[in-house]
């Protein structure tokens, strides 16, 4: 059941609708948003007092029973959908298509600072890099760790831009989030459930990539995590995922934008990069993204991709990522986005 408070109640008010629910047998999990509370009661509705009639307290706008798997994260329970702050002038979600640009891997200063400097001069509000990488052979570049981050915060601290980085494992998750605005879960963990937790109960948002072979109904169960564990900030991230085709890299389903609409409220964002695998067609696969109603696009940039330590072949360079951040404008503006 999804219990909408009525604005501006008391916090008095407020612990009188949880001990209710717990004393009707659920557990409930309170998402705070900017301008009301909305509470998640979890439990089997056969098998305790109804809810129902907790609409008819003056404190409570809307008491609203939940058939999907997903509840909290589930466009049935909350209509209006999210936006997640990420600092005091940065929201994902809204008329903003907010633009995540970097490298994969973080490397050394000069190549962080360089791309970080361009993609803020070309209107993007948030820094993507990788300090711990997920690599599929263990005799890849694993990523430089906390120094990586060290490195990317020292790039917000000159730049303003706020991090997306990934998060790896549970133990690292305190430390990660000491450095980050945004926590990356990345595809291969997607269903890591403790990592989710982990990642969750630090309090910042997360970007939750799409598994490579993960169904849309999993992604939002994976998604359920994340605010069942008290964290409404989650942000879902299509990355592609693996078909027969091998063409390209992964299968980029931007199909997945019009469903997490219609299924969620969370904001979703598409990652063309690692979606396709190919610098030529990340330019494409953003116009596709924001005409289907993206709110954000991550894309790897480098300033020499020839020499990159990871994913070489689908980092752009700083001038294509120039030209990409121009010729997307007309689509922007057709989408009624900005
Ligand atoms: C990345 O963003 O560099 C990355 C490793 O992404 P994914 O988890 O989608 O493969
Ligand atoms: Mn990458």
């Amino acid at each position: 059941m999804i219990i909408v408070l009525k604005p501006g109640i008391t916090e008095a008010e407020e612990t009188r609708v949880l001990h209710e629910i717990e004393a009707r047998g659920y557990t409930p999990h309170v998402m705070r948003g900017v301008s009301r509370v909305v509470i998640g009661a979890i439990g089997d509705a056969q098998a305790h007092q109804s809810l129902e009639t907790l609409a008819s307290w003056s404190q409570v706008e809307s008491v609203t029973r939940i058939q999907k798997r997903y509840k909290l994260v589930s466009k049935e329970g909350q209509k209006v959908r999210s936006t997640v702050k990420i600092n005091d002038h940065v929201q994902i979600g809204g008329r903003k298509v907010q633009l995540m640009a970097g490298p994969c891997s973080v490397e050394n200063e000069k190549q962080l600072m360089t791309v970080a400097e361009k993609v803020k001069s070309c209107g993007a509000n948030i820094l993507r890099g990788g300090a711990f990488k997920p690599r599929t052979s263990p005799y890849e570049f694993q990523g430089l760790g906390e120094k990586g981050l060290k490195l990317l915060a020292k790039a917000r601290e000159a730049t303003g831009l706020a991090i997306v980085t990934e998060c790896l494992s549970e133990e690292h998750a305190e430390m990660v989030a000491e450095y980050a605005d945004i926590i990356q879960i990345g595809a291969r963990n997607a269903q890591n459930f403790q990592l989710l937790i982990a990642a969750a109960h630090t309090g910042k948002p997360i970007l939750l990539k799409r598994g490579p072979s993960m169904l849309i109904e999993e992604w939002l169960l994976a998604g359920e995590y994340i605010l069942s564990s008290g964290n409404p900030n989650l942000i879902f991230c299509e990355r592609g995922i693996r078909t027969f085709e091998t063409y390209t890299r992964n299968t980029l389903d931007l199909m997945t934008i019009p469903i997490l609409r219609q299924e969620t409220h969370c904001p979703i964002v598409i990652d063309p990069s690692q979606g396709c695998g190919n610098a030529n067609l990340v330019e494409t696969l953003c116009f596709g993204a924001v005409a289907m109603g993206a709110d954000g696009l991550l894309i790897e940039v480098h300033p020499d991709p020839t020499r990159a330590w990871s994913d070489g072949a689908q980092q752009v360079t700083l001038e294509a990522f120039e030209k990409l951040t121009k010729n997307l404008l007309p689509f922007l503006h057709a989408a009624g986005r900005e």
